[in-house]
């Protein structure tokens, strides 16, 4: 089926009970079993079975489905957030001594595990400019683990040539880590572009309103576990195949981790994205007509938009998302004050930190999400004390634009 109706119908058939349309949302913790034998079968997996939602749940698994099939991938472990995630893959895959090659403009939060959490445990990070491929293969060493990027950087809005950087990792026999969360299966399944393992927050797009903190881990097949460099998925691989590295974050990882979602959450990300072909459109082009309207503003100084022709990334852009550039962007008043009266002038469109909500929401992000660091590092991740970064909604477009039009006014 195409993706717009597996948005709807991935992943759950019917309730058999009472022929329930909507996925049941099993708010349980635990699953009885009528004999102590069937529980002991359970455990040691010798027949399939639900043992405790720390470890699986129905409602979760009918999200985890859905989201293997967007994605075109073998499996899922959908987590409680994004970092859960992006925290489970790294830890499920290194060892102290280890190393990462991540992008520079990748989320700051992602920023802060690999640079400050995960030295703490031996692992250390190396970030490069994605603007110049030749930067990854360049930074790797025969410690590198695995390469992580996201689809377009935020707020740098940079984009990745995710093929080349594939190809890059596998000469390397190390796996490719993409972070899809602010393209979306619909604009992109990087599965078709090499990546290894794909990563959500779902708690933007895919939710699509605020309403629950989400994340989720894809293995799109691509990696061959039997003749990876992780010892131990190589050797349960033996067993599993290549479901190895799911049935090893599975059973030890995302167990012991505890990053499970609660099951109500899972059934609020079920619903998003029944939508999110829709809306993920209508944020795309919300997003282009607002960056052209400031392109032709007269006060607006800048404004950076990865779907623009004039983005460096625009032919990135065309060949991966099928030319959609998302639904964010930046743009920059000139100075910090003017940001922030800017943003106080707003009327409609709301002052938050998450993005990916059907409303139009802004931040300042060197006061805000990268205020822990230093200028100079503002200054490499691509934050200006002038920006102002925007999750364009799927309000009409013309009362976004009124709303920016006379806040811009009131700025200066
Ligand atoms: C928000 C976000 C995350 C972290 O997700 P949470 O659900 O907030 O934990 C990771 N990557 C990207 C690209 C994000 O936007």
């Amino acid at each position: 089926m195409k993706a717009d109706t597996l948005a709807v119908h991935g992943g759950f058939a019917e309730e058999a009970l009472f022929g329930a349309s909507a996925v049941p949302v099993y708010q349980t913790v635990s699953y009885a079993y009528k004999t102590a034998q069937d529980l002991a079968d359970a455990f040691e997996s010798k027949t399939p079975g639900y043992i405790y939602t720390r470890i699986a749940n129905p409602t979760t698994v009918a999200l985890e489905t859905r989201l293997t099939e967007l994605e075109g991938g073998i499996g899922c472990i959908a987590t409680s957030s994004g970092m859960a995630a992006i925290a489970s893959v790294v830890m499920g895959l290194l060892r102290a001594g280890d190393h990462i090659v991540a992008a520079t403009g990748i989320f700051g939060g992602t920023v802060s595990l690999f640079k400050n959490t995960l030295r703490r445990f031996g692992i250390n990070t190396t970030l490069v400019d994605v603007a110049d491929t030749n930067n990854f293969e360049k930074a790797i060493n025969h410690k590198t683990k695995l390469i992580f990027v996201e689809t377009i950087g935020n707020p740098r809005m940079d984009v990745p040539d995710i093929r080349a950087v594939a190809e890059i990792t596998h000469k390397a026999n190390i796996p490719f880590i993409v972070d899809n969360t602010v393209t979306t299966p619909f604009l992109i399944k990087p599965v078709d572009f090499g990546a290894d393992i794909v990563v959500h927050s779902t708690s933007k797009f895919i939710n699509g309103h605020g309403t629950a903190i989400g994340g989720a881990i894809i293995d799109t097949g691509n990696y061959n576990w039997k003749k990876g460099t992780f010892d131990d998925i190589r050797k349960l691989s033996d067993r599993v195949g290549q479901l190895a590295f799911l049935a090893h974050l599975r059973n030890l990882i995302y167990r012991d981790l505890g990053g499970c979602p609660a099951p109500m959450n899972s059934f609020l990300m079920l619903q998003g994205l029944e939508t999110l072909p829709c809306r993920m459109l209508k944020h795309c082009e919300n997003a282009k007509r607002l960056a052209e309207f400031l392109q032709a503003h007269p006060k607006a100084y800048w404004v950076n938009y990865p779907g623009l022709l004039s983005s460096d990334f625009s032919e990135r852009v065309t060949e991966q998302f099928g030319g959609y550039g998302g639904g964010l962007l930046t743009f920059g008043l000139g100075n910090k004050q003017r940001a922030f009266k800017f943003i106080d002038a707003l009327r409609l469109v709301k002052n938050q930190a998450n993005l990916g909500d059907a409303k139009t929401l802004v931040i300042h992000p060197a006061s805000t999400l990268f205020h822990e660091f230093t200028i100079n590092k503002q200054r490499a991740m691509g934050v200006t004390e002038d920006m102002v970064r925007i999750s364009v909604g799927i309000e009409d477009f013309e009362d976004i634009r009124n709303d920016f039009a006379q806040a811009i006014e009131k700025t200066f």
